[in-house]
């Protein structure tokens, strides 16, 4: 039983844990938002870096505009690979050579999902969640039927022994989130993995939700594959491109299913036939778009800058705080908290359950405060190392007490 505090920390506190804060700085690289709001969604769409601004009307005005097509043999095409290693090296804990950007998450899940089920023949089931996210479920449940394959469902949040239960002869692969859109709860990677490798299954991981908020180790957990976005907490842009991880090892057996001319080797022999490019590369379809790419290329600069360390810190201070606030303000209005209380298991949001909390948010938003609304009863706030400020949490939660108390 953890000690709670009765009495929650006065905005003064709140003020001088920004005081303190090593990242604090951080946030005057971004570009401001409207006077006086409170954004608690940078999960799900994350601030624009100052840089951003600047490297797109360089690339529009001189990499574009002066130099034209030439430009794709001055870096454009490398950009891809170039941002992957960044990633990878910045928060993954991957070894470069394995990690590519391009297309959408829910493209990403289609091809590695698709080229899991190719590598592991004779083998009919895939294991997911039920509280994936939609599109991950979506995915699944398309491959399934076209291949004519079923999906065993874990009912409740992914642990090594309830998977251990899943797995068996017949799974082809396990896909899973990492953490949590919903609670923001860490699945344990490297034991899960060994379960389902115990099998003689794969597994791919989804990452949206932690990349670039909390470390992750993806070559040390024996990760065969993973995806993610990197308009959450990478702040690359809407609708940025996503990238891709296949563990090296795993890379010439992989086959993905779009077969585009910039995935195959030499794409400007413009050969008959198809012949996947050499290593990750294989993984590409078609032309990379250039005006996502950099953008993505500016935040995650910034992430490495910082640290996926201290950015891991400082969102467990955040989310401690809130949580605290939580229990001092919002539990006795009919909140109940939906992210685990210990640090080591959340990443960086906390989510409060409320049987209004469709409601509740809209005046929140109208009250200039931006969380997110998760049907059917869930208030997520998102709260992104670089640009959130203890203050914001303090501001943020003492107006949704206001507003619950007066409903
Ligand atoms: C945000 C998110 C996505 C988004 O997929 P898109 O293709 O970018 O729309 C997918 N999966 C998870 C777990 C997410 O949190």
């Amino acid at each position: 039983m953890t000690v709670r505090r009765q009495v929650a920390l006065s905005r003064d506190e709140a003020l001088a844990l920004d005081g303190s804060d090593p990242l604090a700085g951080f946030r005057e690289r971004f570009l401001p938002a409207e006077a006086g709001l409170i954004y608690l969604d940078g999960n799900s769409l994350g601030r624009p870096p100052r840089a951003t601004r600047d490297r797109l009307l360089r690339l529009v005005e001189r990499e574009w505009g002066e130099r034209l097509i030439r430009s794709w043999d001055e870096g454009w095409f490398e950009l891809p690979r170039r941002i992957g290693d960044l990633i990878a090296s910045a928060c993954l804990g991957a070894a470069p050579g394995q990690t590519i950007v391009a297309d959408s998450t829910t493209v990403c899940l289609y091809k590695l999902i698709s080229a899991a089920l190719d590598a592991r023949p004779g083998r009919d089931e895939i294991v997911t969640d039920r509280h994936n996210f939609p599109t991950d479920r979506y995915v699944v449940e398309g491959l399934a039927r076209s291949r004519g394959l079923g999906v065993r469902w874990l009912e409740e949040e992914p642990e090594p022994a309830a998977i251990g239960e899943l797995v068996g002869e017949r799974t082809a692969l396990v896909t899973l989130s990492h953490v949590s859109f919903r609670s923001a709860a860490i699945a344990d990677m490297a034991a899960i993995n060994e379960r389902v490798h115990a099998a003689g299954a794969l597994v791919l991981w989804d990452l949206c939700h932690s990349a670039g908020s909390i470390p992750v180790a993806l070559d040390a957990s024996g990760t065969d594959l993973a995806v993610g976005c990197t308009y959450k907490f990478l702040n690359g842009g809407p609708g940025a491109p996503a990238f891709m991880y296949a563990r090296e090892e795993h890379q010439t057996a992989l086959a993905q299913p779009i077969w585009g001319w910039i995935g195959r080797r030499d794409p400007f022999e413009m050969e008959q036939g198809y012949v996947p490019a050499d290593g990750v590369s294989a993984l590409l379809s078609g032309t990379p778009g250039v005006l996502g790419l950099v953008a993505v290329e500016e935040g995650v600069k910034l992430v490495a800058e910082a640290g996926i360390d201290a950015i891991h810190e400082k969102g467990r201070a955040l989310t401690a705080l809130a949580i605290e606030l939580h229990d001092a303000w919002l539990a006795e209005l009919g909140f109940a908290l939906v992210t685990p209380r210990d640090p080591e298991r959340r990443g960086a949001h906390v989510s409060v359950g409320h049987a209004r909390a469709r409601e509740l948010s809209r005046a929140l938003i109208d009250a200039g405060v931006i969380p997110d609304f998760r049907p059917p009863d869930v208030i997520r706030l998102g709260l992104s190392p670089l640009t959130t400020s203890f203050a914001d949490v303090w501001d943020g939660l003492d107006a949704l007490r206001g507003i619950a108390a007066a409903v």
